[in-house]
């Protein structure tokens, strides 16, 4: 049998390999463990037309310090996405084209969209990053949907049809399967509401050319053969001598072990000692959201030379957001959009011949007849994905954080838990992922020097 490393990290996600990262860095012994041919998890690479893209996690805000300074460190450079001329906001039936980076808005009155940002923020703010279940009003909060809260609390119907889409484009789950506490804390998680919805500024500015994948792929080529593909992690077993995590590349020993994947994963794995009731349950109840992102490619950005920027919000297309992401003007226009939450659960049940067939159909509507000749498509279809089962993260719905939140984080005896959905700033972003993995880490390497 191999020697016992200090730690072993079960997944290679942006969360697991910025854990082992931070140990080696801290001179400890690492294995990183991971189900999949490759590493990056919810990132993943992909091409269309020539141009190499993200299939997964894409996008990098200005608060996002963490992936940033990886970016920087590895040389990667960002382009931002385009947001000049108007948007297409169709709701209801009418059509408006707008330029504010909230699409959206143009059909329900500014003065309401504000004073639901605010107030959304006002409640944010209460609910603590690090304990959201001690947030003063958390039973009643913890209690509803956010689709009670909105149909409570916002009259204008274009502006309901705005929270959903903001609902499912941050979290790719519906109104009414995700908890109104859980909703604020990931708010105030990621800053804020606009800073979360808005396109061209907050978390969706910029774009990495070449792909945001490659931090991940960066760190991994690091580690070397430290990080071993093709081996699912299915048993881990603690005693006061240590752990065995047993995968299906063989048996191996460490003192402590970070298991950096979403608890619905987590969940999978059989533990001995059994966990304790409480974190098994919080496993039981935060299931992921369901995403599929398609990449939609033209010779050209061609809407662009009618003032269009691309971004298409429209509840009359199973698609919850439309956005240009074309790195270059003059090189083929791409758009990359996503279904969410109950759209993208029926979607999956078709083929990608036919979901490419439906948005040929809705762009050529939406943006004029050049649509209807695009030159390459791709798709992913998360939850198929048996490693993944859905993204972009784990949701709470009502009950769930009041009552098993206090798990989350808490380490198991020799277990220490990571992954994005650990995270109390940006939770459920790549960057939220990078910094529960550096404090997974920092909580395993005071471990082992105590
Ligand atoms: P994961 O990436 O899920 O990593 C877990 C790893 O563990 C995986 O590699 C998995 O294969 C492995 N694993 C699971 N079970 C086992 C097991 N039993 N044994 C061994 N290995 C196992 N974030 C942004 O910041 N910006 C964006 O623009 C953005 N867009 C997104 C778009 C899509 C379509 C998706 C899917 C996600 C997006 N996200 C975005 C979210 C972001 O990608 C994730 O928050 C982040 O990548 C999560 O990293 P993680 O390491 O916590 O988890």
């Amino acid at each position: 049998a191999a020697a016992p490393v200090d730690v072993i990290v079960v997944g290679a996600g942006m969360s697991g390999l910025c854990a082992a990262r931070a140990l080696r860095s801290q001179g400890r012994s690492v294995l990183v463990l991971e189900a999949r041919d490759r590493v990056g998890g919810r990132t993943k690479p992909g091409a269309i037309a020539g141009v190499k893209i993200d299939l997964g996690g894409m996008w990098v805000g200005p608060t996002q310090t963490r992936l940033l300074a990886l970016g920087e460190e590895f040389g990667l450079q960002r382009y931002p996405s385009f947001i000049e001329g108007k948007n297409i906001t169709e709701i209801g039936g009418v059509m408006r084209n707008g330029s504010r980076d909230t699409p959206g808005v143009a059909l329900s009155s500014l003065p309401e969209f504000l004073g639901l940002v605010s107030k959304i923020g006002g409640l944010s703010r209460t609910v603590p990053l690090e304990a959201p279940w001690t947030a003063p009003d958390a039973a009643r909060l913890d209690s509803m949907t956010l689709a009670t809260w909105v149909e409570q609390n916002v009259r204008s119907p274009a502006l309901r049809t705005v929270m959903e889409s903001i609902s499912s484009s941050i979290m790719a789950a519906d109104m009414s399967q995700t908890s109104m506490l859980y909703f604020l804390f990931y708010c105030h998680s990621g800053d804020d509401l606009v800073t979360l919805a808005g396109m061209g500024s907050g978390a969706q500015k910029w774009l990495y050319r070449g792909g945001l994948n490659q931090v991940g792929a960066r760190i991994a080529a690091e580690l070397g053969e430290a990080v071993r593909l093709n081996a699912p992690v299915r048993r881990i077993a603690q005693d006061a001598a240590g752990v065995v995590v047993t995968s299906d590349a063989g048996a191996f020993r460490a003192r402590r072990v970070i298991v950096a994947v979403p608890p619905a994963l987590a969940a999978r794995i059989d533990y001995a000692p059994g966990l304790p009731a409480l974190r098994d349950g919080l496993c039981q109840r935060l299931p992921m959201g369901s995403t599929i992102k398609f990449w939609i490619a033209y010779p050209r950005p061609f809407w662009r030379d009618a003032g269009l920027n691309g971004l298409v919000l429209s509840d009359r297309t199973p698609v919850g957001l439309y956005t240009d992401v074309s790195p270059d003007a003059a090189g083929p226009g791409l758009i990359a959009g996503f279904f969410e939450g109950s759209h993208a659960v029926a979607w999956g049940q078709r083929t990608a011949a036919e979901r490419k067939a439906q948005i040929v159909g809705d762009l050529t509507r939406l943006l004029g007849p050049q649509a209807a000749q695009p030159i390459d498509y791709v798709d992913n279809d998360w939850p198929s994905e048996e490693w993944s089962r859905g993204c972009y993260v784990g949701v709470a719905g009502p009950g769930v954080i009041s009552v098993f939140g206090e798990a989350l984080r808490r380490p198991v005896g020799r277990i220490h838990w990571a992954g994005t959905e650990t995270s109390t700033v940006w939770c459920g972003y790549v960057e939220g992922a990078i910094r529960a993995g550096e404090r997974a880490a920092a909580e395993a390497h005071a471990a082992l020097a105590a």
